[in-house]
């Protein structure tokens, strides 16, 4: 498997030397708000960063208001810091800039309509990798009408996600929508771990299973 987190370092190198005048924009997909903490910790430095919450995987419709309203929730928290100075002085490299955030159409139909005859897969399977690709299907088409630089998504972070598959796909809908994926595997360097402690220290709320009603009911046991 290729290290996709030496790809992004690459990447992130580039955007060193660059500087500040070359800032690039990123479409940050996030499947929460625990997954994106560390992510969006890691690159606002590099990169601004525009969060776009698209996930019609999470069937039930109040954990999914839960679950947006936590991600509008941190990037306030996020964003006061850049307000009040506080980012200025954790990081020195890059000026901080706001993050800001996009919510995708909530259509859970879509995702019922890709997982038909996939019930039964088990957490990893095919649905879970089609359901990876409907939300980067519709990632790239918004990073590509909205003329960003690069897109990527959060869902790498998460030891039970296929990070190669991922990438794979990330790659694949950039190359068909024209815009450039970022890969990543950002569970990588304690990543996973710096999303845990963020999640401590905002007091996020950390749902205990993957999204859809197939994942919770595989959960329950
Ligand atoms: S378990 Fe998670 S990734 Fe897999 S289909 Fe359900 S919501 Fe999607």
């Amino acid at each position: 498997m290729k290290n996709y987190a030496k790809e992004l370092d690459k990447i992130i190198e580039e955007r060193k030397k660059d500087g500040e005048n070359e800032r690039k924009t990123l479409l940050l997909h996030s499947c929460c708000a625990p997954c994106s903490s560390y992510v969006m910790e890691y690159l606002r430095e590099y990169f601004d960063i525009t969060v776009f919450y698209y996930n019609p995987n999470i069937t039930e419709d109040a954990e999914y208001r839960r679950r947006v309203e936590e991600q509008k929730r941190l990037i306030k928290v996020y964003n006061r810091q850049v307000e009040t100075g506080m980012f200025e002085n954790m990081h020195s490299t890059f000026k901080a800039r706001k993050i800001g955030v996009i919510e995708g159409d909530y259509e859970p139909e879509c995702f019922y309509h890709m997982a038909k005859g996939l019930e039964r897969c088990p957490e990893g399977g095919e649905r879970c990798l089609r359901c990876y690709e409907l939300r980067l299907c519709k990632t790239a088409q918004v990073a590509a009408q909205r003329s960003f630089d690069y897109f990527t998504t959060t869902l790498t972070i998460s030891p039970m996600k296929n990070a190669e598959k991922l990438n794979e796909i990330g790659d694949r809908m950039g190359k068909e929508y024209e815009v450039s994926f970022l890969p990543s595997d950002f569970k990588k360097r304690d990543g996973y771990k710096r999303s845990i402690e963020l999640s401590g220290q905002f007091e996020l709320y950390r749902q205990n299973y993957c999204g859809c009603i197939y994942s919770k009911v595989e959960r329950s046991g």
